[in-house]
Formats: structure tokens, sequence, C-alpha cells
């Protein structure tokens, strides 16, 4: 159950008289709990969504050690049962939810010739399946209130990558996807941007360096060498670009692409 809290923990009196609920999935580890958090520090109450509703307590349990409002939520967001399930309880428990982050995210990287039906169905319905599924259950809400923020995760993959031809185009199409979003939904006070990181330090990227046997400080100096800041990002970078997107300050921007990569991608 959720706890209420009536302030906007670390933002006073900014946060009074918005909308205030945030969802963010794939919200367990990584970018996605980074996102949570902040999210919860900018004075969202805050859905916190994962294939597992226990796997959520860690990003809830920072949220509200912060002073903020959390809610964990179990889901496959492919799944459009669960999906609608989870959007009216949020509705009922935290509120409607207004904010939408799509991050859930998974990758089944292999090269064309071996990448398999299976490899190619899963990515496909987790980044583009699930973040349709999503929007579309939260749309309401946010045509409602007058007001809605949708941020998909896209990726530096969208532009091409070896090995990764199913996430690359699942990653390219939610960069269409949040175009048309944009198109359809602004005249409701509805904003749809995507957020495309480059290599960020996470369990996905740790995965990737075990898949092609390197030792994951080798992998990330590797990286490095060839980002312009001489680093590779962390998933706090991530959650200040979602955090800006999802703010009030934003109102004007949408259907854009916002790469965080540490330098410039074409
Ligand atoms: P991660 O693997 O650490 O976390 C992804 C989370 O999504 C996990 O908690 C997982 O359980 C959850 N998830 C997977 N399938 C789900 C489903 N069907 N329903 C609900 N939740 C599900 O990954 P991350 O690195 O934090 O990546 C987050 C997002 O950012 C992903 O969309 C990823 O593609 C994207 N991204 C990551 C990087 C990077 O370098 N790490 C770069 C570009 C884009």
């Amino acid at each position: 159950m959720a706890e209420r809290t009536g302030t906007h923990p670390g933002g006073g009196e900014a946060g009074a008289g918005r909308p205030r609920v945030a969802l963010v999935t794939g919200a367990a580890r990584g970018i996605g709990a980074a996102t949570a958090v902040r999210l919860a520090a900018e004075g969202r109450a805050v859905a916190v969504l994962d294939l597992a509703e226990d796997a959520c307590a860690r990003t809830a349990d920072r949220i509200r050690a912060a002073g903020g409002t959390a809610l964990a939520l179990g889901a496959d967001v492919t799944d459009p049962a669960a999906v609608t399930a989870a959007v009216d309880r949020v509705a009922a428990e935290l509120g409607p939810p207004v904010v939408l982050v799509n991050n859930a995210g998974v990758i089944r990287d292999n090269l064309l010739f071996r990448m398999s039906e299976d490899d190619w169905d899963t990515v496909i319905a987790v980044h583009l399946r699930g973040a349709f599924l999503m929007a579309r259950a939260c749309q309401k809400h946010m045509v409602d209130a007058g007001f809605g923020r949708i941020v998909s995760l896209s990726s530096s993959s969208a532009l091409g990558n070896r090995g990764q031809a199913n996430y690359a185009a699942a990653k390219a199409g939610l960069q269409g996807f949040t175009k048309t979003l944009a198109v359809e939904l602004g005249r409701f006070g509805i904003t749809a941007n995507a957020v495309a990181p480059g290599f960020i330090e996470t369990d996905m990227t740790a995965a990737t360096a075990a898949r092609v046997g390197m030792d994951f400080e080798d992998f990330k100096t590797a990286a490095a060498a060839s980002i312009p800041v001489g680093r590779v990002g962390r998933p706090e970078d991530v959650a200040g670009a979602v955090a800006y997107l999802t703010g009030d300050d934003a109102g004007f921007v949408s259907g854009q692409v916002l790469y965080v990569a540490g330098g410039p991608l074409d």
C-alpha cells in the first residue's frame, strides 16, 4: 500500500497544484530505478513498476527513505491485462498517472544469421508493444488532467549497432512512436519525447560485457575511450534528462529525441 504524504519532498511549493503522479517501468534497477528516485525528489509520487512487485521494493524503499511517496507494482508491460490492472491501481492508490516513463527493456543480441524469432519477438514486444500498451492505458488520465508527459527510452543503437538488429529496430521504432504521440496528443497538454542514451553503466551493459567475454571494468574503459567526455554514463545522467523532459519547463518541447551519450551522435 502506498504511503500518502501531503508534501512535495525536495520540491516544496514548486509541486503544489500540479498533477503529481509518475509511473516508471523497468524501475527495479538501473536507469529506471535512478529515474524513479529522481522524479520522487522532484515532488512526484512514483509508481515503481517491474516484472515482479517484490523486485521494486528496493527502489520504493529508497524513495520513502528520502521522504517521498512510492507504490511498487509487478506487471509485464507486454501483457495488456496486467498493464490495465497496474494503471488502474496507480490511479486508485496514488492518483492519475500523468507522467509515464517507458523504460522497461531487454536485449537479446545476436548477429542476424544467428538471431532467432524469439530474440526478435521478445525485444520488439518489450520495447514497442510495452510502450504502446502503457501509453494507451495512461493517456486517458493525461487527457482528463489536461497535462501529460511521456518519455520513452530509445538508444544510440537506434542509429545501428552490430548484433542488435532487433534492439536497433525497436529503439528506432520508439522514436517514430514518440513523434506520433507528440502530434496526436499535443492538443491535450501532453508532450512525448525520447531519451536515447549511449553507454550507461548498468546490469544491461554488464551482461553485454559478460556475453563478449570481457571484464566489465575493461569493457567500460574501452567504451569510454571513444566517448568525448571521457567516461561512460551513469543511470543518474539519464534520470536528469528525464526529469527535465517531464517537468514544467519542457511544456513546449515535444517529439524530440535527446541523445544522452557524452558527445554528439547522428
Ligand atoms: P536493466 O536491464 O538494468 O533494467 C531493465 C529493467 O526492465 C529490469 O529491471 C527488467 O526486469 C525490466 N523489464 C524487462 N522486461 C520487462 C517487462 N516485460 N515488463 C516490465 N519490466 C521489464 O537495463 P538499463 O540499462 O537500466 O536500461 C533501461 C532502459 O534504457 C532500457 O529500455 C534500455 O534498452 C535503455 N538503454 C540502456 C542503455 C545502457 O547503456 N544501459 C543504453 C541505451 C538505452
